[in-house]
């Protein structure tokens, strides 16, 4: 699985729309201190579903849009997709190629596509699951995340070798039937308190 390429509009300092393209193999983006390259990894992480402000680097989730400049007015919106080669299927689709999308508006609402059909961020995250790319994956070493890698607390250590060992949907899916689980308990509880009530 390899990303193809990525299409920003209005996200962070990429007001006009930017099309960038993976080549196979190494890729290396190159250019002088605040012309955007961190903004390139940060629409990335974003498009994947990331809600981290912080890992964002932005104050508050609006401060991805373009805030304009002293020529350019702000924009309304920003949306990034990234398009993914799954010809090794290492997504869980059939499809050959997957894009997904992401946008946000000023009012703060937020919409996510998959291959153009509006979904749930938690599709996204779905899709990738086990795969090694997601928000909280390895995918994305920046600098200083190996020390952070090395240096942090095991069982935080522990996901990512979860991760890599394919076990963190199954993980997800026993969380969710876990709360099923106690919702019902709770109906039932309820179910009995009213039976005794009425008797
Ligand atoms: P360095 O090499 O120093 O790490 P960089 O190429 O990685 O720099 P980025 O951090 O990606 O640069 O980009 C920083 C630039 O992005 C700054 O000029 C900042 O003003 C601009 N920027 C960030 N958020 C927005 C926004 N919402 N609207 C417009 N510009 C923005």
């Amino acid at each position: 699985m390899f990303l193809k390429c990525l299409d920003i509009v209005g996200f962070k300092s990429f007001a006009d729309k930017t099309h960038i393209d993976f080549a196979d193999g190494i890729t290396s983006l190159l250019g002088p201190n605040g012309c955007g390259k961190s903004n390139i990894v940060d629409s990335i992480k974003w498009v994947l579903g990331e809600q981290s402000t912080k890992t964002l680097r932005a104050g508050r989730m609006e401060d991805v849009i373009f805030n304009g400049t002293d020529k350019r007015k702000p924009l309304q919106y920003a949306e990034v997709a990234l398009t993914i080669d799954n010809s090794e299927r290492n997504l869980p689709t059939d499809l050959t190629e997957v894009e997904i999308k992401r946008r946000v508006f000023r009012s703060g609402e937020s919409e996510y596509y998959i291959n153009k059909n509006r979904c749930l961020l938690k599709n996204i995250r779905e899709l990738f699951f086990d795969t090694g790319v997601g928000k909280s994956a390895y995918s994305i070493l920046e600098q200083g995340k190996i020390d952070q890698i090395l240096s942090q607390r095991p069982e935080d250590r522990r996901y990512i070798f979860e991760e890599a060992a394919g076990i963190s949907r199954f993980k997800m899916e026993c969380n969710e039937a876990s709360k099923k689980i106690e919702r019902t308990d709770e109906n039932i509880n309820q179910a009995e308190s009213l039976m005794k009530v009425e008797k």
